[in-house]
């Protein structure tokens, strides 16, 4: 079975013509389906319309969330309730087309785990689409695993993917980065994003910077390192400039119209207080060394998933029921 997840939030308008494109897609698919809603604490009537659907098709279920928790945690919600072999994540917005989901389905099928959508042109204003394509180029460079350029979530995932995913305990969720965290064999599917079906977008400018956000600290923390980085090039650069003025200062030199002779106590005054600005960055930097290692631990993510074992148990028992000369 295949099983649709889709978050909703405020999404009345199009909900019912989803419903109906899921459905006309379906057939292609020669797979049974579901389609999991998740109604992400919307104020319009999206649960209504979604409880009048599945009155008469019991493939629609809809969960409902008690107040409005966001796209990711919606995310992570319908994975959670999804029962399909193969799991279909896509948005409400009709932006991601269901009649899209059979080339996915093909590659599925021929044995990728994880099938995620490129999308080559968004139809959206230019400066969202300069602020995205930026974004995932920084966040490329900043995250300490792959997350693959300008993928977003619409995605279709095997069941041994979905279930890793699920297994994740973190509460601060960047499901795409996720998505590339428990590995697998992974693939991108290039396709055009379409504009809304109808409705305003229900990211604002806020919730698309909390994501952003999200996305470099969860899976980075190399903007801890940065204040490292940042104190050791300041004490480096005075360092090397008190020793240019003691060298003025001896040779009596004078630089765009600066003598040391003519200013004095300035240059003292002014590195001991860039080199001791930079002993504290450098300090402030080691101790974000330890908070990112405290974060990572915090996170609770596994050490390692395994993909597939041969010959041996499903589940290794605990460490210590192991003998040792069988640990690696
Ligand atoms: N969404 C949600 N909760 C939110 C914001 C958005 O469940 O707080 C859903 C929304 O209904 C849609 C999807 O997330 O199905 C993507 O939202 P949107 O279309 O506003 O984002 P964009 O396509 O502009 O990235
Ligand atoms: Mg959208």
């Amino acid at each position: 079975m295949i099983s649709i997840v889709i978050p909703a939030f405020n999404e009345e308008a199009g909900i019912a013509e989803l419903y109906r494109r899921i459905v006309n897609a379906a057939p292609a698919w020669g797979e049974d389906f579901e389609i999991v809603i998740v109604d992400d604490g919307s104020r319009d009537r999206t649960l209504e319309i979604c409880e009048r659907l599945g009155a008469g098709d019991s493939r629609l279920k809809a969960v409902g969330l008690s107040r409005n928790f966001g796209h990711q945690a919606a995310v992570s919600a319908g994975l959670m309730h999804a029962r399909g072999s193969i799991v279909a994540v896509m948005d409400a917005d009709l932006q991601d087309p269901p009649e899209e989901l059979l080339p996915f389905l093909q590659k599925i099928r021929d044995g990728w785990d994880v099938v995620y959508a490129i999308r080559t042109k968004r139809k959206e204003s230019p400066l969202k689409r300069i602020c995205y394509r930026l974004y995932y180029r920084l966040l490329k460079r900043l995250a300490t695993l792959d997350i693959p350029l300008d993928a977003g979530d619409f995605c279709v995932m095997r069941r041994e993917v979905v279930d890793a995913i699920n297994r994740l305990p973190e509460r601060s969720r960047f499901v795409r980065g996720l998505r590339s965290w428990v590995g697998f064999r992974q693939t991108g599917l290039a396709y055009e994003r379409q504009a809304r079906f109808a409705g305003e977008p229900k990211y604002t400018y806020r919730k698309l910077l909390k994501l952003a956000m999200d996305g470099i600290i969860n899976f980075s923390y190399r903007p801890l390192q940065f204040i490292m980085s940042i104190g050791l090039a300041l004490a480096f650069c005075s360092v090397a400039g008190a020793a240019f003025v003691v060298v003025q200062y001896v040779t009596n030199w004078t630089v765009f119209g600066f003598n040391p002779h003519q200013a004095r106590g300035w240059t003292s005054l002014i590195f001991v207080l860039l080199f001791f600005s930079a002993v504290q960055l450098v300090c402030l930097g080691i101790l974000g060394e330890y908070m990112g290692r405290l974060f990572e631990e915090v996170k609770q993510r596994p050490v390692w998933l395994v993909k597939k074992r041969i010959n041996l148990p499903e589940e290794p028992g605990p460490p210590e029921t192991r003998s040792s000369s069988a640990t690696p």
